[in-house]
């Protein structure tokens, strides 16, 4: 068995293997504690971009000759390891996207505009990112349905009574974040999946914060559709990808047309590819799918299980270090939670703290999180956010809490502590 700390340093090995994290940040060590927003990329993923445009680019799915070929091959490679990291049935089932909000936007403007009408209601949570609620409110704004939010808890939780309470016949979508990027709660997806089917709704989870920290099953969740981006899992900016069952991805209408989504066109009528390509008009990001592809060979390399693992540990001591410490407040405080801390330091606005903290070399998030709802809930308008990578150890914590104490100082607050 493995000490929580055996843990933390096994894992947190691979920092080596990301060379931006050996840069110096205003002649400080940087201390990456922004994973919410974006990771960095290991040696392997970097390389991997090169090597592509050195050994394999071309056009895909178009050209008879060996070099387009190779690239196809690299790229429906990709879709198979996209399709292993969320363990979907089949590889048929997975579309490339430009990311989450891609991702959502696709579901609204395709299976959204074809099933959900006036009367209809859609759910969220008071706790999900922009990218899951405004493409549902443009959604009902174009087809005159209502959108529903389930209130969050005081600590940062779903409330799952009155989700259950919205639940209804006329609700056709139920969309929800796996993980909460502002909070770190973990949703209890699996059963509310099971809850909306049972009201013959459809669901859509948002893994954006979910599958670069734990083990994700589509199939053991049971949900309809599932969105992540790429960046947030050690791989390209602009590439990301879309889980849909295959029984609804079969029956979905097309979104942008071009070449490549096609079967055949004529001014007569056009017919539509079927599978994840009728959703991949035009030239797409080959590179970056091809690159996302081996981020998620090397994040499964490691496991995502101690991954999981060593994130949870470096939660709990940065959790424990921070409550040490006069005037924190920590906003979500579920038993539940992935590696996240949104915090509040009293007498100090988060940019502020944001801004010292960046003096010293140590990298966080301050602001809404893009989950203005969320701040308006709790009536704070925003959170400082530390966010945790695999690559992140007991000396980012420690550079953190130093730079809280500083600005404390500076300011003249918590110096009872
Ligand atoms: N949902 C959640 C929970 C997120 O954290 C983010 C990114 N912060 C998004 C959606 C949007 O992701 P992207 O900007 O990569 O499309």
């Amino acid at each position: 068995m493995n000490a929580p700390e055996t843990i933390v340093h096994d894992v947190a090995r691979h920092a080596a293997d990301f060379p931006i994290l050996s840069r110096q940040v205003r002649g400080r060590r940087l201390a990456y504690l922004d994973n919410g927003a974006t990771t960095q990329k290991p040696q392997a993923v970097i390389d991997a971009l090169a090597g592509f445009y050195q050994e394999s680019n071309a056009n895909i799915h178009r050209g008879v000759h060996w070099l387009s070929q190779h690239s196809t091959d690299l790229y429906e490679q990709a879709r198979e390891r996209v399709r292993g990291l969320l363990n979907a049935a089949d590889s048929q089932e997975i579309v490339f996207t430009a990311g989450t909000t891609g991702s959502i936007n696709l579901v609204a403007q395709t299976w959204g505009v074809q099933h959900i009408g006036a009367g209809d209601e859609i759910i969220v949570t008071g706790m999900e990112h922009h990218s899951n609620i405004v493409p549902w409110q443009l959604l009902c704004e174009r087809t005159g349905a209502t959108l529903r939010p389930v209130n969050v808890t005081e600590t940062g939780e779903l409330d799952m009574d009155h989700f259950r309470s919205l639940l209804n016949g006329r609700t056709r979508l139920v969309a929800v974040a796996h993980v909460s990027n502002a909070l770190g709660t973990i949703n209890p997806v699996a059963e509310i999946t099971r809850l909306a089917h049972q009201a013959g709704a459809h669901v859509l989870i948002d893994g954006a914060q979910a599958v670069a920290h734990q083990i994700v099953d589509v199939q053991a969740l049971g949900c309809d559709f599932y969105a992540f981006s790429g960046h947030k899992i050690y791989g390209p900016t602009g590439t990301g990808a879309l889980y849909v069952r295959a029984s609804i991805l079969a029956d979905m209408p097309p979104w942008q047309g071009g070449g490549d989504m096609i079967r055949t066109v004529s001014f007569e009528g056009t017919t539509y590819a079927q599978g994840p390509q009728r959703f991949e008009a035009g030239t797409p990001n080959i590179a970056g799918a091809v690159v996302l592809g081996e981020a998620i060979e090397y994040v499964r390399g490691i496991g995502l299980d101690r991954i999981a693992d060593h994130e949870e540990a470096l939660l709990a001591e940065a959790t424990e270090c921070m409550q040490a410490l006069p005037g924190i407040r920590i906003v979500g405080t579920s038993p539940h939670k992935a590696g996240i801390l949104s915090f509040l330091v009293a007498g100090i606005h988060p940019h502020d703290l944001g801004t010292i903290l960046d003096t010293e070399g140590v990298a966080i998030r301050a602001g809404h999180h893009c989950a203005m709802p969320l701040m308006s809930r709790f009536g704070i308008p925003g959170t400082a956010r530390a966010s945790f990578a695999l690559y992140n150890t007991s000396e980012d914590i420690q550079a953190l809490v130093a730079g809280v104490r500083k600005a404390q100082k500076l300011f003249g607050v918590g110096l009872d502590g």
